[in-house]
């Protein structure tokens, strides 16, 4: 092993990492491979993003196809693809919404930044240039650009950095009441957008009591806020629906999303926009443009990987699976419930779910051991938190097995 590799990676002690980096060099279905050869099951799906899982290749002949064709052409001005014009349609069709317009973008932070920027420009569009307040939740996770950074609910995102938007108010996130007074108490004339994730993913798996979101919706409505979902990581059929609002009843006015689009084959997010939102920039008599842009935004060979993937996730029914899985899911975890290092197992809808153990230093250890023994298990939330969100093509037997090898590290750790 190098310890001397200059490469920086995400959300890591690098000095630790220099002494433990796990390269990984393969994958096919639910499994990857490091260099030596050595196999695990993708028990997070990478981060959280393998929908349909590794060594697609039908995914590599559709992005190799595009890449010989035209790899990739701007979407500034007039300009398009047919792959960007194919998706967004595709998108647009399935989403929760009316009139649904769509941006894509390269992955998940450039859809909330753009999110939080479309939130404000809309309410001045509609002259109620005052409502600039974005409302977020305690524990979630917004990504990494700017105005995500700003909005997570998790404090550690600022550390040495402080607040970029100084007018992010944070609720609880599983206590409408507290964004109910939040309005009553003036916040309806400066609450420009309530954005959440419908289940809480890297802060730890949390999931909101069933009143919450109707509540959370209806509060919108009453007091001109826009609902924002933020559907990276519940989107695509991991909470049992293709998109996770549908799984709550919710009409988002923005949703975004990214990993399960592409399956992480190739950089791919978006914002879809409810039409009558999109609306002051679209209708014919507008004079107004939408000054954002990204190079890369609508990648044709991005979206042909993404259409390819879409493709495969309906063709398989893996939307369908993942709801049916859920009850095998929680009955394979819930007894580890019962072992004394094990906290919590949080599980829900689909193939998401928590296994929280005592802290997060016996979490590394079982991580670690689990690796050992052929289980890839990452740590998230304050680190006390393993990650299940496993391909939905994962067997039922799979699911089983999984929860065998973690019990077994627990054992081994204790
Ligand atoms: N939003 C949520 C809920 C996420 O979980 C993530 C990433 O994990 C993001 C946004 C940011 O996406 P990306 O890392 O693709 O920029």
């Amino acid at each position: 092993m190098t310890t001397n590799e200059p490469l920086w990676h995400g959300q890591a002690h690098m000095p630790t990492v220099a002494r433990s980096r796990r390269v990984i060099a393969r994958g096919d279905g639910v499994h990857v491979w490091d260099e030596d050869g050595h196999r695990v099951l993708d028990l997070p799906a990478s981060l959280w993003y393998c929908a349909v899982g590794h060594g697609r290749g039908e995914i590599a002949d559709a992005a190799s196809a595009q890449l010989r064709t035209l790899a990739a052409y701007s979407n500034f001005q007039s300009y398009a693809t047919r792959p960007a014009l194919e998706l967004a349609g595709v998108l647009a069709d399935a989403a929760p919404m009316e009139q649904a317009k769509v941006f894509l973008t390269s992955g998940g932070s450039d859809a909330v930044d753009l999110s939080v920027k479309l939130a404000r420009r809309y309410w001045s569009a509609v002259e109620r240039p005052r409502k600039r307040t974005i409302v977020t939740r305690e524990r979630s996770y917004h990504g990494l650009h700017g105005f995500g950074t700003s909005i997570s609910g998790l404090d550690v995102y600022r550390e040495g950095i402080d607040r970029l938007l100084p007018d992010a108010v944070r609720v609880p996130y599983d206590d409408w009441r507290a964004f109910e007074r939040l309005l009553a108490d003036g916040g309806s004339e400066h609450v420009a957008a309530f954005v959440c994730e419908p289940v809480i993913g890297s802060g730890g798996v949390l999931h909101a009591p069933d009143d919450y979101f109707a509540n959370v919706r209806r509060l919108c409505d009453e007091h001109d806020v826009l609902f924002v979902a933020d559907e990276v990581i519940a989107g695509f059929g991991r909470l049992g629906t293709l998109f996770a609002s549908e799984r709550f009843g919710l009409r988002p006015d923005i949703l975004l999303f990214a990993k399960g689009v592409s399956s992480g084959y190739l950089p791919l997010g978006g914002v879809l926009v409810a039409g009558r939102v999109a609306a002051p920039f679209w209708d014919e008599d507008s004079t107004l443009v939408l000054r954002h842009g990204l190079t890369y935004q609508a990648h044709a060979t991005a979206c042909a990987a993404g259409l390819a993937n879409l493709a495969i996730i309906e063709r398989e029914g893996l939307v369908a699976r993942a709801r049916e899985l859920e009850t095998t899911l929680a009955s394979v975890l819930r007894p580890l419930e019962r072992h004394p290092l094990v906290e919590q197992v949080r599980v829900g809808e689909g193939l998401l779910a928590g296994v929280v153990v005592r802290d997060a230093a016996t979490a590394g250890r079982v991580s670690d051991d689990a690796w050992e023994r052929g289980l890839l298990a990452r740590q998230i939330g304050d680190g006390d938190v393993l990650q299940v969100s496993p391909p939905l093509t994962i067997s039922p037997e799979q699911l089983a097995e999984a929860a065998e090898l973690l019990a077994a590290s627990l054992d081994d750790v204790l």
